[in-house]
Protein backbone atom coordinates (compact mmCIF):
# COMPACT_ATOMS: atom_id res chain seq x y z
CA UNK A 1 0.00 0.00 0.00
CA UNK A 2 0.87 3.61 -0.38
CA UNK A 3 2.31 5.63 2.19
CA UNK A 4 2.40 9.10 1.47
CA UNK A 5 3.08 11.78 4.60
CA UNK A 6 0.55 13.73 4.72
CA UNK A 7 0.27 17.00 4.02
CA UNK A 8 0.18 19.74 6.74
CA UNK A 9 -2.85 21.49 7.88
CA UNK A 10 -3.27 24.42 9.75
CA UNK A 11 -5.60 23.69 12.36
CA UNK A 12 -5.75 26.92 14.02
CA UNK A 13 -6.33 28.89 11.52
CA UNK A 14 -8.74 26.26 9.66
CA UNK A 15 -10.88 26.24 13.28
CA UNK A 16 -10.67 30.40 13.38
CA UNK A 17 -12.10 30.42 10.00
CA UNK A 18 -14.87 28.04 10.59
CA UNK A 19 -15.88 30.40 13.75
CA UNK A 20 -15.35 33.45 11.32
CA UNK A 21 -18.21 32.38 8.75
CA UNK A 22 -20.51 31.03 11.75
CA UNK A 23 -19.72 34.69 12.89
CA UNK A 24 -21.70 35.86 9.72
CA UNK A 25 -25.79 35.24 8.84
CA UNK A 26 -25.98 34.17 5.81
CA UNK A 27 -29.22 33.56 4.77
CA UNK A 28 -30.47 32.20 1.38
CA UNK A 29 -30.63 35.13 -0.54
CA UNK A 30 -28.19 37.23 1.82
CA UNK A 31 -24.92 36.11 1.42
CA UNK A 32 -22.98 39.46 0.28
CA UNK A 33 -21.04 39.38 3.13
CA UNK A 34 -19.86 35.83 3.82
CA UNK A 35 -18.76 35.75 0.30
CA UNK A 36 -16.73 38.36 0.61
CA UNK A 37 -15.06 36.84 3.28
CA UNK A 38 -14.87 33.70 1.68
CA UNK A 39 -13.15 35.57 -1.72
CA UNK A 40 -11.16 37.44 0.98
CA UNK A 41 -9.47 34.66 2.33
CA UNK A 42 -9.18 32.47 -0.92
CA UNK A 43 -7.02 35.06 -2.49
CA UNK A 44 -5.08 35.64 0.56
CA UNK A 45 -4.24 31.74 0.52
CA UNK A 46 -3.01 31.64 -3.08
CA UNK A 47 -6.38 30.16 -4.79
CA UNK A 48 -5.91 31.23 -8.69
CA UNK A 49 -8.63 32.98 -10.58
CA UNK A 50 -10.99 33.64 -7.25
CA UNK A 51 -14.24 35.76 -8.14
CA UNK A 52 -17.84 36.16 -7.15
CA UNK A 53 -20.23 36.34 -9.60
CA UNK A 54 -23.65 38.26 -9.33
CA UNK A 55 -25.85 36.27 -6.91
CA UNK A 56 -22.55 35.97 -4.53
CA UNK A 57 -21.32 32.44 -5.71
CA UNK A 58 -17.45 32.32 -5.01
CA UNK A 59 -15.21 30.07 -7.15
CA UNK A 60 -11.15 29.74 -7.10
CA UNK A 61 -8.87 27.36 -8.66
CA UNK A 62 -5.26 25.39 -8.16
CA UNK A 63 -3.97 25.71 -11.69
CA UNK A 64 -2.37 22.50 -13.01
CA UNK A 65 -0.19 22.25 -15.77
CA UNK A 66 -3.59 20.80 -17.58
CA UNK A 67 -6.47 23.59 -17.52
CA UNK A 68 -9.57 21.27 -17.42
CA UNK A 69 -10.95 21.00 -14.13
CA UNK A 70 -9.68 17.70 -12.74
CA UNK A 71 -11.44 17.37 -9.29
CA UNK A 72 -14.44 19.89 -8.34
CA UNK A 73 -15.57 20.54 -4.22
CA UNK A 74 -18.54 21.83 -3.61
CA UNK A 75 -19.98 23.67 -0.59
CA UNK A 76 -22.93 26.09 0.33
CA UNK A 77 -22.45 29.20 1.95
CA UNK A 78 -26.03 30.12 2.93
CA UNK A 79 -28.22 28.23 6.30
CA UNK A 80 -31.52 27.97 7.07
CA UNK A 81 -33.34 30.81 9.99
CA UNK A 82 -31.68 29.84 13.59
CA UNK A 83 -35.10 29.81 15.25
CA UNK A 84 -34.56 29.94 19.06
CA UNK A 85 -31.39 27.94 18.73
CA UNK A 86 -29.25 29.59 21.49
CA UNK A 87 -26.40 31.74 20.07
CA UNK A 88 -26.80 30.81 16.75
CA UNK A 89 -23.73 33.37 15.75
CA UNK A 90 -21.48 32.62 18.33
CA UNK A 91 -19.54 29.53 16.51
CA UNK A 92 -18.38 28.89 20.52
CA UNK A 93 -16.44 25.80 21.14
CA UNK A 94 -17.83 23.64 24.10
CA UNK A 95 -17.45 19.86 25.33
CA UNK A 96 -19.69 17.36 22.97
CA UNK A 97 -20.85 15.70 25.98
CA UNK A 98 -24.21 17.48 25.31
CA UNK A 99 -24.86 16.05 21.72
CA UNK A 100 -23.30 12.49 22.50
CA UNK A 101 -19.58 13.37 21.11
CA UNK A 102 -16.18 12.51 22.88
CA UNK A 103 -14.40 15.57 22.04
CA UNK A 104 -15.07 19.65 21.73
CA UNK A 105 -17.54 20.63 19.12
CA UNK A 106 -18.31 24.07 17.66
CA UNK A 107 -21.82 25.45 17.62
CA UNK A 108 -23.89 27.53 16.18
CA UNK A 109 -26.24 27.69 12.98
CA UNK A 110 -24.51 26.41 9.32
CA UNK A 111 -21.94 24.78 11.82
CA UNK A 112 -22.51 21.33 10.35
CA UNK A 113 -24.71 22.50 7.44
CA UNK A 114 -22.25 23.59 6.21
CA UNK A 115 -19.77 26.09 6.75
CA UNK A 116 -17.65 23.85 8.66
CA UNK A 117 -16.82 21.98 5.44
CA UNK A 118 -16.37 25.09 3.18
CA UNK A 119 -13.51 26.29 5.72
CA UNK A 120 -11.74 22.63 5.81
CA UNK A 121 -12.17 22.67 1.91
CA UNK A 122 -10.88 25.99 1.38
CA UNK A 123 -8.02 24.94 4.10
CA UNK A 124 -7.18 21.97 2.55
CA UNK A 125 -6.56 23.97 -0.90
CA UNK A 126 -4.84 25.92 1.18
CA UNK A 127 -2.44 22.71 2.58
CA UNK A 128 -1.65 22.11 -1.09
CA UNK A 129 -0.58 25.09 -1.69
CA UNK A 130 2.22 26.08 1.00
CA UNK A 131 3.37 22.02 0.18
CA UNK A 132 4.84 23.06 -3.29
CA UNK A 133 3.44 20.28 -4.64
CA UNK A 134 2.97 20.73 -8.52
CA UNK A 135 0.15 20.38 -9.77
CA UNK A 136 -0.82 18.47 -12.92
CA UNK A 137 -4.51 19.38 -13.06
CA UNK A 138 -6.43 21.37 -11.88
CA UNK A 139 -8.65 21.73 -8.38
CA UNK A 140 -11.59 24.09 -8.08
CA UNK A 141 -13.56 25.33 -5.05
CA UNK A 142 -16.89 25.88 -5.60
CA UNK A 143 -18.54 28.36 -1.97
CA UNK A 144 -22.09 28.30 -3.55
CA UNK A 145 -25.42 30.23 -2.44
CA UNK A 146 -28.88 30.01 -2.74
CA UNK A 147 -29.00 25.97 -1.55
CA UNK A 148 -31.34 25.76 0.97
CA UNK A 149 -33.98 27.22 -1.04
CA UNK A 150 -33.95 23.58 -2.40
CA UNK A 151 -34.11 24.59 -6.27
CA UNK A 152 -30.04 24.54 -6.40
CA UNK A 153 -30.41 27.92 -7.85
CA UNK A 154 -26.68 28.67 -7.20
CA UNK A 155 -24.52 25.86 -8.50
CA UNK A 156 -27.10 25.74 -11.63
CA UNK A 157 -25.85 29.19 -12.44
CA UNK A 158 -22.35 27.79 -12.39
CA UNK A 159 -23.36 25.07 -14.18
CA UNK A 160 -25.77 26.45 -16.50
CA UNK A 161 -24.69 29.56 -17.46
CA UNK A 162 -21.14 29.48 -16.61
CA UNK A 163 -20.89 26.33 -17.87
CA UNK A 164 -18.30 25.06 -15.31
CA UNK A 165 -17.37 21.62 -16.06
CA UNK A 166 -15.00 18.90 -13.51
CA UNK A 167 -14.38 15.12 -14.03
CA UNK A 168 -15.33 14.59 -10.59
CA UNK A 169 -16.72 15.89 -7.94
CA UNK A 170 -17.21 15.72 -3.66
CA UNK A 171 -20.15 17.45 -1.93
CA UNK A 172 -19.11 18.41 1.84
CA UNK A 173 -22.26 17.92 3.37
CA UNK A 174 -22.68 16.27 5.99
CA UNK A 175 -21.67 12.54 6.19
CA UNK A 176 -20.06 12.23 9.30
CA UNK A 177 -16.42 11.63 7.91
CA UNK A 178 -18.20 8.45 5.68
CA UNK A 179 -18.55 8.32 2.08
CA UNK A 180 -22.13 8.92 0.82
CA UNK A 181 -23.51 8.29 -2.61
CA UNK A 182 -26.58 9.83 -3.15
CA UNK A 183 -29.49 10.43 -1.59
CA UNK A 184 -33.55 9.92 -2.78
CA UNK A 185 -35.02 12.56 -4.52
CA UNK A 186 -38.45 14.49 -3.59
CA UNK A 187 -41.86 15.21 -5.08
CA UNK A 188 -44.34 17.27 -4.30
CA UNK A 189 -47.83 17.24 -5.60
CA UNK A 190 -51.07 19.48 -4.89
CA UNK A 191 -53.91 16.65 -5.45
CA UNK A 192 -57.59 18.32 -5.43
CA UNK A 193 -61.20 16.58 -5.40
CA UNK A 194 -63.93 18.61 -6.28
CA UNK A 195 -67.75 17.99 -4.74
CA UNK A 196 -70.59 20.02 -4.22
CA UNK A 197 -71.58 22.01 -1.65
CA UNK A 198 -75.04 21.78 0.22
CA UNK A 199 -76.74 22.48 3.60
CA UNK A 200 -74.77 20.43 6.11
CA UNK A 201 -78.03 20.00 7.71
CA UNK A 202 -78.77 17.85 4.83
CA UNK A 203 -75.68 16.73 3.59
CA UNK A 204 -76.81 14.23 0.76
CA UNK A 205 -77.74 16.83 -1.10
CA UNK A 206 -74.63 17.61 -1.59
CA UNK A 207 -70.98 15.67 -2.86
CA UNK A 208 -68.51 16.10 0.44
CA UNK A 209 -65.12 16.90 -1.41
CA UNK A 210 -63.34 15.60 1.37
CA UNK A 211 -64.96 12.24 1.67
CA UNK A 212 -64.01 12.14 -1.63
CA UNK A 213 -60.36 13.01 -1.10
CA UNK A 214 -60.79 10.31 1.89
CA UNK A 215 -61.54 8.03 -0.45
CA UNK A 216 -58.30 8.62 -2.51
CA UNK A 217 -55.95 8.70 0.38
CA UNK A 218 -57.56 4.97 0.90
CA UNK A 219 -56.71 4.18 -2.11
CA UNK A 220 -52.78 5.61 -1.55
CA UNK A 221 -52.34 3.46 1.86
CA UNK A 222 -53.98 0.26 0.41
CA UNK A 223 -53.13 0.03 -3.70
CA UNK A 224 -49.98 1.61 -4.26
CA UNK A 225 -46.70 -0.39 -4.27
CA UNK A 226 -43.34 1.42 -4.36
CA UNK A 227 -40.19 0.13 -5.36
CA UNK A 228 -36.81 0.00 -3.33
CA UNK A 229 -33.06 0.85 -3.87
CA UNK A 230 -30.40 -1.29 -2.20
CA UNK A 231 -29.14 1.24 -0.80
CA UNK A 232 -31.35 4.69 -1.15
CA UNK A 233 -34.00 2.79 0.42
CA UNK A 234 -38.11 2.53 -0.21
CA UNK A 235 -39.96 5.48 -1.84
CA UNK A 236 -42.29 6.60 0.30
CA UNK A 237 -44.84 9.27 0.45
CA UNK A 238 -46.78 10.98 2.82
CA UNK A 239 -49.53 13.19 2.94
CA UNK A 240 -48.19 16.62 4.53
CA UNK A 241 -50.89 18.69 4.36
CA UNK A 242 -54.84 19.20 3.65
CA UNK A 243 -57.45 22.06 3.26
CA UNK A 244 -61.28 21.69 2.34
CA UNK A 245 -63.42 25.18 1.10
CA UNK A 246 -65.71 26.58 1.76
CA UNK A 247 -64.43 26.12 5.41
CA UNK A 248 -66.51 26.54 8.85
CA UNK A 249 -67.79 29.94 7.65
CA UNK A 250 -71.17 28.21 8.06
CA UNK A 251 -72.85 25.00 7.67
CA UNK A 252 -71.71 23.92 4.62
CA UNK A 253 -70.56 20.68 3.18
CA UNK A 254 -67.04 21.34 1.09
CA UNK A 255 -67.07 21.19 -2.49
CA UNK A 256 -63.31 21.19 -3.09
CA UNK A 257 -60.47 19.44 -0.71
CA UNK A 258 -56.84 19.43 -1.33
CA UNK A 259 -53.99 17.43 -0.16
CA UNK A 260 -49.91 17.96 -0.05
CA UNK A 261 -48.43 14.78 -1.48
CA UNK A 262 -44.75 14.02 -0.61
CA UNK A 263 -43.01 10.88 -2.52
CA UNK A 264 -39.70 10.17 -2.06
CA UNK A 265 -38.05 9.24 -5.68
CA UNK A 266 -35.58 6.65 -6.77
CA UNK A 267 -33.14 7.89 -10.00
CA UNK A 268 -34.60 5.10 -11.53
CA UNK A 269 -37.90 6.85 -11.50
CA UNK A 270 -38.77 10.43 -13.29
CA UNK A 271 -41.16 13.02 -12.04
CA UNK A 272 -43.64 12.21 -14.90
CA UNK A 273 -43.49 8.63 -14.17
CA UNK A 274 -44.18 8.51 -10.47
CA UNK A 275 -47.11 11.55 -11.26
CA UNK A 276 -48.56 8.62 -13.91
CA UNK A 277 -48.29 6.53 -11.39
CA UNK A 278 -50.46 8.57 -8.83
CA UNK A 279 -53.12 9.60 -11.81
CA UNK A 280 -53.69 5.83 -12.73
CA UNK A 281 -54.92 5.78 -8.97
CA UNK A 282 -57.11 9.25 -9.39
CA UNK A 283 -58.27 7.39 -12.88
CA UNK A 284 -59.11 4.32 -11.47
CA UNK A 285 -61.40 6.06 -8.62
CA UNK A 286 -63.02 7.80 -11.25
CA UNK A 287 -64.15 4.92 -12.80
CA UNK A 288 -65.50 3.19 -9.65
CA UNK A 289 -67.17 6.63 -8.78
CA UNK A 290 -68.81 8.84 -10.93
CA UNK A 291 -68.96 11.56 -8.60
CA UNK A 292 -65.01 11.40 -8.06
CA UNK A 293 -63.57 14.82 -9.78
CA UNK A 294 -59.71 15.31 -9.22
CA UNK A 295 -56.32 17.16 -10.60
CA UNK A 296 -53.12 17.06 -9.84
CA UNK A 297 -50.12 19.90 -10.08
CA UNK A 298 -46.39 19.05 -9.76
CA UNK A 299 -44.78 21.92 -7.56
CA UNK A 300 -41.91 20.37 -6.15
CA UNK A 301 -38.90 18.45 -7.57
CA UNK A 302 -36.09 17.72 -6.22
CA UNK A 303 -33.93 15.20 -8.42
CA UNK A 304 -32.11 12.08 -6.70
CA UNK A 305 -29.34 10.69 -7.50
CA UNK A 306 -26.90 7.81 -7.10
CA UNK A 307 -22.79 7.68 -7.80
CA UNK A 308 -22.37 4.03 -8.43
CA UNK A 309 -19.26 2.80 -6.43
CA UNK A 310 -17.43 1.87 -9.37
CA UNK A 311 -16.87 5.52 -10.34
CA UNK A 312 -13.16 7.03 -10.09
CA UNK A 313 -14.72 9.55 -7.39
CA UNK A 314 -16.04 7.12 -5.05
CA UNK A 315 -12.33 5.07 -5.73
CA UNK A 316 -10.62 8.49 -4.79
CA UNK A 317 -12.57 9.31 -1.45
CA UNK A 318 -11.86 5.83 -0.03
CA UNK A 319 -8.34 5.95 -1.12
CA UNK A 320 -7.90 9.20 0.09
CA UNK A 321 -10.21 8.55 3.77
CA UNK A 322 -7.76 5.36 4.29
CA UNK A 323 -4.39 7.37 3.54
CA UNK A 324 -5.52 9.86 6.64
CA UNK A 325 -7.66 8.13 8.36
CA UNK A 326 -6.82 4.52 8.23
CA UNK A 327 -9.74 2.95 6.74
CA UNK A 328 -11.80 3.59 3.90
CA UNK A 329 -15.29 4.32 5.59
CA UNK A 330 -18.75 3.52 5.37
CA UNK A 331 -20.61 3.60 1.91
CA UNK A 332 -23.65 5.06 2.44
CA UNK A 333 -26.35 7.82 1.80
CA UNK A 334 -27.97 11.31 2.51
CA UNK A 335 -31.37 11.40 4.08
CA UNK A 336 -31.65 15.06 3.37
CA UNK A 337 -30.92 16.18 -0.72
CA UNK A 338 -27.76 18.12 -1.58
CA UNK A 339 -26.55 20.57 -4.45
CA UNK A 340 -24.45 16.82 -5.46
CA UNK A 341 -27.47 16.18 -7.16
CA UNK A 342 -27.43 19.10 -10.17
CA UNK A 343 -23.61 18.43 -10.12
CA UNK A 344 -24.05 14.38 -11.07
CA UNK A 345 -27.03 15.36 -13.36
CA UNK A 346 -24.82 17.36 -15.15
CA UNK A 347 -22.70 14.81 -16.08
CA UNK A 348 -20.02 14.93 -13.27
CA UNK A 349 -19.97 12.05 -10.93
CA UNK A 350 -20.91 13.22 -7.35
CA UNK A 351 -19.42 11.58 -4.08
CA UNK A 352 -20.38 12.86 -0.78
CA UNK A 353 -17.66 13.17 2.65
CA UNK A 354 -18.15 15.80 4.80
CA UNK A 355 -17.41 16.52 8.83
CA UNK A 356 -20.75 16.47 10.90
CA UNK A 357 -23.97 14.88 11.48
CA UNK A 358 -26.35 15.23 9.16
CA UNK A 359 -28.86 14.46 11.82
CA UNK A 360 -28.19 17.82 13.60
CA UNK A 361 -28.59 19.75 10.44
CA UNK A 362 -31.27 23.04 10.68
CA UNK A 363 -31.48 21.47 14.48
CA UNK A 364 -31.30 24.01 17.76
CA UNK A 365 -28.26 21.29 18.37
CA UNK A 366 -26.15 22.58 15.23
CA UNK A 367 -22.55 21.61 15.25
CA UNK A 368 -19.39 20.17 13.97
CA UNK A 369 -16.88 18.62 16.08
CA UNK A 370 -13.56 20.52 16.21
CA UNK A 371 -11.66 17.21 15.35
CA UNK A 372 -13.91 16.51 12.20
CA UNK A 373 -12.85 19.67 10.31
CA UNK A 374 -9.03 19.19 10.77
CA UNK A 375 -9.80 14.96 10.03
CA UNK A 376 -11.75 16.50 6.81
CA UNK A 377 -9.55 18.80 5.91
CA UNK A 378 -6.77 16.49 5.52
CA UNK A 379 -8.87 14.22 3.52
CA UNK A 380 -9.45 16.40 1.57
CA UNK A 381 -6.07 17.51 0.82
CA UNK A 382 -5.06 14.27 0.52
CA UNK A 383 -8.22 14.06 -2.51
CA UNK A 384 -6.52 16.91 -3.94
CA UNK A 385 -3.32 15.58 -3.82
CA UNK A 386 -4.02 12.09 -5.46
CA UNK A 387 -6.17 13.52 -7.91
CA UNK A 388 -4.17 16.74 -9.14
CA UNK A 389 -0.72 16.29 -7.69
ZN1 LIG B 1 -26.53 21.77 3.38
Amino acid sequence: MENQSQLAVDEEGLVAFAQELIHIPSLSMEEAAIAKKILERMREIGLEDVREDPIHNVVGRLNGDDPAVELMFNGHIDHVPPGDMAGPYSGEIVEGDRYGYDGPVMTGRGACDMKGAVAAMIYAAKAVRESGIPLKKTFLMTAVSREEMAKGEGILRLLEEEGLTARMAVSGEATDLQIHLGHRGKLEFTITTHGRTAHASNPDRGINAVYKMCDFIDDLRTGYELSSHPMLGPCTFAVIDILSRPGRLGPITPDLCEIALDRRYLPEESAETVQKEIETLLERRAVSDDDFRWEIERVKDFPPFFCEEDQPVVKLAKAARETVLGDPGKISVWKFGVDGTFIHRAGIPCVGFGPGDEGFAHTPEDHVPVDHLVRACRVYAEMIRRACG
